[in-house]
């Protein structure tokens, strides 16, 4: 199950992806656009970001979203969370 995280500044709501996932998909679209554009080494900022243009919030401020919070079947922009440092937990 997708964990959804909103916006505290603008109340987009962005599905969570694991870091893993995006960098794949980095990697795939770096390899599609390599001809046309520079490789941008701070690409992996966009999922770290809320994705609405005027905002650039960082999703460490996220909140998680309740339900209602987004539209039924809406397709929302993916969004890394930032794991909190913490000592607590297992390895991994
Ligand atoms: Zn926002």
């Amino acid at each position: 199950m997708t964990q959804e995280w909103k916006c505290p500044n603008c109340g987009w709501v962005h599905a969570e992806v694991p870091q893993e996932d995006v960098q794949a998909t980095i990697m795939q679209a770096a390899v599609e656009s390599f001809v046309h554009h520079q490789n941008n080494p701070n690409i992996m900022n966009i999922y770290l970001t809320c994705w609405s243009k005027d905002c650039g919030t960082p999703s460490s401020q996220f909140v998680p979203a309740q339900p209602g919070d987004a539209p039924a079947l809406a397709n929302l922009p993916a969004i890394v969370i930032p794991k909190k440092k913490t000592s607590t937990g297992g390895a991994s």
